[in-house]
């Protein structure tokens, strides 16, 4: 196959919340940084030195404490990281006009004629993006170039933190047969344990799986992702920015639990994420609602109006703690549960704040910078949230993978 039939550059900014962190802190240029959620004592997000210290997200901070006393941990700024993310952005529409912003730091650019735009090679374009980033966010970011956006996607992961892949359809083959078929996004363990009874193993033989028993196993989403692996594009690149009727973040907890900490520990990711997508593509919600899944399949759900539409964490936080509230019943089994936002507008038409309310919001901003400062001078932990240190230190507390919120 020709190698540049069609060409997907994919932007993903490395350990993204901690780089924020360390690009406006440069005194703490060497320590592991982690970021707490805005209500709570967990890790959300951590620096790669974090990482290597064994801290993982849903680690208590006390727990982040004890594996290296030098870790440095503050609470999530979205307001902050929305910024560096328009800003990344913006870089990457110099160069190509075609951006799909896809996450909170993660694009896919469409760079097809771009190397006779540029007068410059693919991995060069790569290495520009990469070095431009850095040179005026201060954060890294890694970049896969290749046919599809599949394929760009596991280049750039190829090559993490701070590297470029440039995947060209004749090399395509050798880069899939080292690969894991759990490697394939949207292949998660389920999907990955029933391949391997059919003795799938790599990519590689993935993208070689026979049209029918493909169909019989994945179904259309086994096919979409065949053709992508195969490097034809079918998966194109959405740059319509609408303005979505809703967006959910929801997911099976992989388990039927009736422990509140639990469900509301998913529930607080599942909001985390909502509010990264609001602040990636500029959007507000007015009004927020949560749903649990029982045991039975039956879904229950509440939601509430907001004051005015925001994409505040610690706003979006306190609804869905209040809906949460009214929906959990004690010694109910749950399996599942989500958070959906609604009634949603662009930032910048902000008209119904009338009275101003959403300045609260950067006034949020600016006192958590003041917090941050007086840490700079004054050391670590001399002012923190209030609630940070909540989490119970008696008692092993259970290791969460998602980050906690405190239900009362
Ligand atoms: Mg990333």
């Amino acid at each position: 196959m020709s190698n540049w039939s069609n060409a997907i550059a994919h932007v993903d900014c490395d350990a993204f919340y901690a780089s924020c962190e360390a690009a406006r802190r440069p005194d703490l240029k060497g320590r592991p940084i982690c970021v707490l959620s805005s209500q709570n004592a967990i890790v959300v997000a951590k620096s790669y030195d974090a990482k290597a210290l064994g801290i993982t997200t849903g680690m208590p901070v006390w727990e982040a404490k004890k594996l290296s006393p030098q870790v440095v941990c503050l609470a999530a700024d979205f307001r902050y990281y929305g910024q560096v993310s328009n800003k990344v952005f913006s870089i990457l529409r110099r160069y190509s006009p075609d951006v799909e912003i896809y996450s909170i730091d993660e694009a896919f650019l469409d760079m097809n004629g771009m190397r006779s735009l540029w007068r410059k090679s693919f991995q060069q374009i790569a290495d520009d993006i990469r070095v431009s980033i850095f040179r005026e966010t201060g954060v890294t970011v890694s970049v896969g170039i290749s046919n599809t956006r599949t394929l760009a996607k596991l280049a750039s992961e190829s090559n993490k933190p701070n590297g470029t892949a440039v995947l060209p359809g004749q090399r395509i083959e050798l880069f899939l047969s080292d690969l894991p078929v759990a490697a394939i996004p949207g292949i998660g363990r389920n999907r990955a344990a029933l391949l391997q009874k059919f003795k799938i193993h790599t990519a590689l033989q993935f993208a070689h799986l026979e049209d029918t028993l493909m169909h019989r196993l994945l179904g259309r989403h086994g096919m979409l992702l065949k053709h992508e692996l195969s490097g034809r594009s079918v998966l194109p690149l959405e740059l319509k920015q609408v303005v979505p009727k809703s967006i959910a973040r929801t997911a099976s907890m992989g388990q039927l639990s009736h422990d509140r900490r639990l469900i509301a520990a998913h529930l607080s990711y599942h909001g985390m994420r909502l509010v990264a997508e609001l602040v990636a593509k500029q959007l507000l919600a007015r009004r927020l609602s949560v749903f649990l899944t029982l045991a039975s399949f039956e879904r229950q759900g509440t939601s509430v109006q907001l004051d005015f539409s925001t994409s505040s964490l610690k706003r979006i936080m306190a609804a869905v703690k209040v809906c949460f509230q009214q929906l959990f019943r004690p010694g109910e089994q749950y399996r599942g549960c989500g958070v959906v936002a609604t009634d949603i507008s662009r930032e910048v038409s902000r008209t119904d704040d009338l009275f101003g309310f959403s300045r609260e919001d950067t006034r949020q901003t600016s006192l958590m910078l003041t917090v941050n400062h007086i840490n700079k001078k004054y050391g670590d932990r001399t002012v923190s949230l209030a609630s940070v240190g909540q989490v119970k230190k008696k008692r092993q507390a259970p290791r969460f993978h998602y980050p906690l919120f405190i239900a009362h």
